[in-house]
């Protein structure tokens, strides 16, 4: 197991927001987190991100239990993330954007090569990777995103809803290169309340429903389920 999440509780305060939650991911794979707005699906990307920190329970990524790394150091451990809303330095040109996302010594040391493979996953962003972030079109956005959290050279990208405000066209090619990354050897957790899509490219997906996973398993099946079908594909 690349990542594993064991029986966390994480909470704001006295306020619980995840119950002795367990998840997995496996070299390899696209890993989908599904369930409705507030179900906790960010606090189970800032809590392995090392923003939240879990009550009870661990995270190991690896055989190392990086619970108690502070989350400037996760990184190190092959983590990087992908945050709801993008969190773009809108000021600031997309070179640059990406730029930042290569900071551990790591992935420093192979900038220049990691910079060329994001460019041939994203053309666009060589075209216009000396115009002002905060100038691209939503799913350009989402792009430079996505290329920054891969500038780290990460074993496990961690994507929060990064289908979010993009129209169904750019939807769908965003999907395209989740799978795209993934076939380069990067595992995936993705996030997302895009549930059809979450499941059709996943090959584990789990459902979280207030906080708790209530349906885990092969994508196919939980796409058959009776009560998912009802609840998340208005079937
Ligand atoms: P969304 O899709 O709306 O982002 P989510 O599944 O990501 O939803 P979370 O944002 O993780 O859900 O929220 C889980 C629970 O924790 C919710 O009940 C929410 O109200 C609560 N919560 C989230 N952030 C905070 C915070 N900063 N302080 C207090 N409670 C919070």
């Amino acid at each position: 197991m690349l990542l594993e999440v064991d029986k966390i509780e994480v909470g704001y305060g006295d306020a619980i927001a995840l119950w002795d939650l367990s998840i997995g991911v496996r070299a390899g794979e696209i890993v989908s987190v599904v369930g409705p707005n507030g179900a906790g699906k960010s606090t189970l990307v800032n809590a392995i991100a090392g923003i939240l920190r879990p009550h009870k329970g661990k995270i190991v990524i690896e055989g190392k239990d990086v619970s108690k790394v502070p989350s400037h150091r996760v990184c190190d451990y092959g983590i990087a993330v992908v945050p709801e809303g993008r969190r773009l330095f809108t000021a600031m040109t997309v070179l640059d954007n990406l730029l930042l996302g290569a900071y551990r010594s790591l992935a420093r040391a192979e900038r220049d090569a990691t910079l060329a493979e994001v460019f041939q996953l994203f053309p666009v962003l060589e075209e216009r990777q000396d115009s002002l972030a905060g100038s691209l079109s939503g799913g350009q956005q989402q792009m430079v995103a996505i290329g920054r959290g891969l500038m780290a050279k990460p074993r496990v990208l961690l994507m929060d809803e990064p289908s979010l405000g993009l129209s169904p066209l750019i939807v769908g090619e965003m999907f395209k290169i989740i799978q795209m990354i993934n076939e380069r050897g990067v595992a995936v957790l993705l996030v997302e309340q895009n549930v059809n899509k979450a499941l059709e490219i996943a090959h584990q997906a789990y459902v979280i429903e207030q906080g708790r996973v209530t349906a885990s398993g092969a994508p196919e099946v939980l796409i058959n389920d009776p009560s998912i079908r009802e609840a998340y594909l208005g079937i």
